[in-house]
């Protein structure tokens, strides 16, 4: 695996952040200092060609350093170089000064602790180097300044003496200070392992050792800052679960480190994550593989499908992989971790194997995912809205009921998602019910029916769902509305399965007042025992037996479906007439009701009472 810094980095920058730090208060409270002291010089004492000199040296290197620090260059090595030239710069003309007699007093005692300031802000090697050297230019300093300092009778060996103890003594500091530095560096550094091997734990997965989702999402965050030519890849082990069972909890735990193994031992491969359960997650640099992706993907299958040792005997699994590739900017990040996803569920479809993001093939996938996250909120926000399509007498064309069709309002997207698509979403998230409720509230408030019924659609789940009549005949008397004026549409769904229950639940509709349709005839099975079966008043012909009455045994079918309605006694309505021609083929074949765009289209509500009041 190629090594990619997603631990540690924040530590090491934090170090280097520090030394950013001091070298700008350094030299910015140095560059301060040496303007006050020498304009302090100018006003109240004597500026010569030394101080000026000294001024420019301290002026120069203190620049360099802030000059390094505020463009980010090398500042650790320069704020060193800095400090040891300040040192000996000082020294140097501190001893320069002394010999040529144009030192004060207080100078003297300056120039023995300035030096002192500045190693403080040293490394200990630096340190524990300049301390025999700073015991030498002290001793120096007081054999040439010892005779104007103390006394001019002093002797050599007690400005030896004297010069050689303070020397010592500031050796001594210089020591004292190096080991300081050194065990403060062996703190800071046990201190930054420390937080390396927390930040490590928690961005592992400890049972592969690979990234978990958190870090490999910020590593591909990180990664797709700056894009190149990656390849996310999904990975999604087939029948792990089964395997699960069989073997051993042990016995998949084998498996995924083995697979994760097999994983990081891949060349080209960025970085690897168990993203949770037996799944994996892999970046892939596709210019450090020596085959096209296609046979590197082949070959990762066939890798992770190899028989895993256990036991005695030998454990293997499937893998289904989806890859695309990464797209540069971190926006599109979600776009590519959906299409990876989308591709692996194709994959899996397909039986195992890799596939690459097909536009065509996936982004229907994905728009399903997109409308199952918007979906609740959609109808929290009141955009399912009602839609009623009129059905007619066939004899008299007179509307004798509305059915209610949903329709979502998304004002964000290009094309509105028709409810072939979100009714099934609506099911699956157990939101079918409230969709009834809130539609069945709007066409009974907004419409005006008269003396039209409501035919309602109601799946299986629906009818079986807890007290689904009673909480209807509430909602219905909460709109001043009456049992009497609806038709239940089923489909022939109900018969397959608690045949009993929904029989139950219908009958007692009935016996409430409501009607019940028998929906899309002509579609399923359509078995004679079904309709006998059903308590129904209606059926409902599909309007595919319509559009093909022209073809044939199609319209013999059609034929024969009418008739079996009046033969059973059942109102029988023909959908889909969508012309004159067909609504008059049809009468002529005895049909009761009509419905299609001939009659009316499904409109808003209230555009259908709108419509109401302007023909009357
Ligand atoms: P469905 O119950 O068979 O509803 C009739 C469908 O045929 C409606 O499609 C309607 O717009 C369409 N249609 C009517 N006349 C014509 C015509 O002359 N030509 C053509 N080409 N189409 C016609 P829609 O509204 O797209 O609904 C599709 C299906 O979605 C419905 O089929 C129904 O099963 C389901 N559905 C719609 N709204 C709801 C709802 O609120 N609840 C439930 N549970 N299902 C719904
Ligand atoms: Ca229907
Ligand atoms: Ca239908």
């Amino acid at each position: 695996m190629h090594s990619y810094t997603v631990i540690g980095a924040s530590s090491a920058s934090g170090f280097d952040e520090r030394a950013v730090q001091i070298a700008r208060r350094i030299s910015v409270a140095g560059l301060a200092i040496v303007v006050i002291v020498f304009a302090a010089t100018a006003v109240f004492g004597e500026v010569n060609w030394l101080s000026f000199a000294e001024t420019l040296t301290y002026l120069i290197i203190l620049g360099a350093l802030t000059l390094s620090s505020f463009s980010r260059y090398r500042v650790k090595q320069t704020l060193s170089a800095a400090l040891l030239g300040l040192f000996f710069a000082f020294w140097l003309f501190s001893l320069w000064q002394m010999s040529a007699d144009m030192m004060s007093i207080e100078g003297f005692a300056l120039a023995l602790f300035i030096p002192m300031m500045v190693a403080m802000a040293l490394g200990h090697r630096i340190l524990f180097f300049l301390a025999p050297v700073q015991f030498i230019l002290v001793t120096a300093a007081f054999q040439i300044y010892g005779p104007i300092f103390y006394s001019p009778e002093l002797s050599t060996s007690s400005l030896f003496t004297l010069g050689g103890v303070h020397g010592a003594l500031a050796a001594a500091v210089f020591f004292l200070l190096g080991l300081v530095q050194r065990e403060r560096l062996k703190t800071d550094l046990r201190l930054i392992k420390a937080i390396e091997e927390t930040e490590r734990l928690a961005s592992t997965d400890p049972l592969t050792g690979l990234l978990n989702r958190r870090a490999f999402m910020s590593a591909l965050s990180g990664i797709a800052k700056n894009p190149g030519d990656f390849v996310i890849t999904f990975i999604d082990l087939n029948n792990f679960k089964p395997l699960n069972d069989q073997y051993g909890h042990a016995a998949g735990d084998a498996v995924l480190c083995e697979v994760g193994k097999r994983l990081s031992r891949r060349p080209g491969i960025v970085f690897a994550a168990r993203p949770g359960g037996d799944e994996f997650a892999i970046l892939i640099s596709a210019q450090a593989l020596n085959q096209p992706i296609e046979a590197f993907m082949d070959s990762l299958h066939r890798a992770i499908a190899e028989d895993i040792a256990w036991g005695d005997g030998a454990i293997s699994v499937g893998a289904s992989i989806g890859y695309c590739d990464l797209l540069g900017a971190a926006e599109n990040l979600s776009v590519c971790l959906s299409r990876a996803d989308a591709a692996m569920r194709r994959a899996k479809i397909d039986g195992g194997g890799a596939a690459r993001f097909d536009e065509g093939k996936d982004n229907m996938s994905m728009e399903t995912e997109l409308l199952v996250a918007a979906f609740p909120s959609a109808l929290a926000s009141g955009q399912i809205r009602a839609a009623l399509q009129p059905i007619a007498d066939a004899r008299t064309n007179k509307i004798v009921a509305y059915e209610l069709l949903a329709r979502w309002d998304w004002a964000g997207l290009e094309r509105q998602p028709g409810p072939g698509e979100f009714i099934p979403i609506a099911e699956k998230l157990g939101l079918l019910n409230s969709l009834l409720w809130q539609t069945l509230e709007e066409a009974l408030t907004a419409a005006h029916l008269g003396e039209a019924k409501l035919a309602v659609n109601v799946s299986p789940g629906q009818l079986q769902s807890a007290a689904f009549l009673k909480t209807l005949c509430a909602r219905l008397d909460a709109c001043g509305a009456q049992p009497s004026q609806i038709i239940l549409e089923v489909t022939e769904q109900v018969a397959f399965r608690n045949l009993d229950a929904n029989v139950e639940v219908l009958t007692r509709a009935k016996e409430l007042g409501m009607s019940v349709a028998l929906d899309d005839f002509g579609t399923g099975y359509s078995s004679l025992s079904m309709l006998d079966a059903l308590p129904l008043d209606k059926i409902k012909i599909d309007q595919s037996l319509v559009r093909l009455a022209d073809k044939g045994s199609s319209a013999s079918i059609l034929k024969g479906a009418i008739e079996l309605a009046r033969q059973l006694g059942l109102t029988c309505c023909v959908e889909g007439v969508c012309t004159q021609e067909a609504a008059n083929y049809v009468r002529s074949l005895g049909v009761d009701e009509l419905q299609g765009f001939w009659i009316g289209r499904p409109a808003p509500a209230a555009a259908q009472r709108d419509a109401v009041k302007i023909a009357s």
